[in-house]
């Protein structure tokens, strides 16, 4: 194994984590001579990020201080952007809502008026939550498009006209803190990750207008050369029957076009069913009506032949299903189950877990809150915060 990094950015990452819970644990776990460690603890301890508590259990002679994380150095702003609706909440350093405001909106106002809305809901829970402008440490925001993660400007979203290229940090300039905008699948795989210390290896898959699959390694969230990665939407999925379904971004038979919120419509409007949006559809086999739960199914098989091959070849210990279809739940997992254990090699898919997201209206608003959190307290910013 690789050394660890001693750096107090680290130590605190260690402590965070539960990796370590005393100075002697720190000295054990990075290799790094015990006055090092101790100075660099007592920087954090003075920069209010750790606190000693109680005491430990020794093993002969004092027992040592413990250490924890003060999660309440701070704050950090969550903002959720939705195609049609916005929220916002004001979380600790540990992603623990203290105040929540949300309501719907239209994203296709254009930025001007949406952002100018997020960030007064920003002022509100604020004011609820007993903090002021100078409390924030970072802003964490979700939108519901390709995003450039290093500038924050979404990049042609299909779904948010007048975004292009839009700024979007310059709208809460008034926080003077860094903040970090992510596309909204990224973001709620964070969220269904939790707080940080995870391992594991996981696919968030998405399913409602689009699908989007949030690819997360190691517990942090994989964003590819351009911030693209986990697109599988416009994955080209072969029709037996030579069917050609065209797809919005002008190819054909794309993953989404055969299985996303509207070709489930599509389909359930061909078969006579009578529905008029996509919920109707789910409500319909949730009711258990037989060919509703056809249809769900089988965009279920359809997105488990993707699946099947991003588990060949990335090898998750879990996959999560979130978004308005797989509120479907059972029907969509029993489809996507089926076309992945035929389909993924034994090995992979041996303790594979398949499962619908517990928390979907929240793992947005965690999501963000993390992604500022994690941002605030990087390895390299907390050195460069402790050096100045
Ligand atoms: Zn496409």
């Amino acid at each position: 194994m690789a050394s660890t990094s001693a750096s107090a950015g680290a130590l605190l990452h260690h402590v965070r984590t539960g990796r370590a819970r005393s100075r002697a644990e720190l000295v054990a776990l990075t290799g790094a001579a015990r006055n090092t460690v101790s100075a660099r603890v007592d920087q954090l301890i003075t920069a209010g990020l750790l606190e000693e508590g109680g005491r430990g259990w020794s093993t002969g002679g004092r027992p040592p201080k413990l250490l924890q994380f003060n999660s309440r150095a701070g704050c950090v702003l969550a903002v959720d952007l939705g195609v049609t609706s916005v929220d916002v909440a004001v979380t600790d350093l540990s992603a623990q809502v203290i105040a929540s405001a949300g309501h719907a909106i239209d994203i296709a106002e254009g930025p001007g008026p949406v952002l100018a809305e997020a960030d007064r809901l920003a002022q509100q829970v604020l004011a609820e939550a007993g903090l002021s402008t100078a409390d924030v440490r970072a802003v964490g925001v979700g939108v519901p498009g390709p995003v450039e993660f290093s500038t924050g400007r979404p990049s042609h979203p299909p779904i948010m006209p007048g975004w292009h290229d839009h700024p979007i940090p310059h709208a809460f300039s008034r926080y003077d803190c860094p903040v970090f905008v992510d596309n909204d699948v990224n973001v709620m795989a964070l969220g269904e990750m939790g707080v940080a210390g995870s391992d594991q290896d996981v696919l968030v898959v998405k399913v409602g207008t689009g699908i989007g699959c949030g690819v997360i390694v190691e517990g942090a969230v994989y964003r590819g050369a351009q911030g693209s990665a986990g697109d599988i939407g416009h994955i080209h999925v072969a029709q037996p029957d030579g069917r050609e379904v065209l797809c919005r971004c002008g190819n054909v038979n794309c993953l989404e076009a055969l299985a996303g919120g509207g070709a489930l419509l599509r389909d359930a409007l061909a078969a006579g069913l009578p529905v008029q949006t996509t919920r109707d559809v789910i409500e319909l086999a949730a009711q258990g009506d037989g060919p509703a739960l056809e249809l769900v199914r089988a965009a279920g098989r359809t997105i488990g032949t993707v699946l099947a091959a991003l588990v060949n070849f990335f090898n998750p210990h879990r996959i999560v299903m979130t978004g308005g279809v797989a509120q479907a739940g059972i029907p969509l997992l029993a489809g996507i189950r089926e076309a992945v254990y035929r389909r993924s090699m034994p090995l992979a898919a041996r303790s594979l877990e398949i499962t619908v997201s517990a928390a979907p209206d929240l793992s947005g608003r965690i999501g963000a809150a993390l992604m500022a959190v994690e941002g605030f307290l990087d390895e390299d910013s907390v050195d460069q915060a402790l050096a100045r």
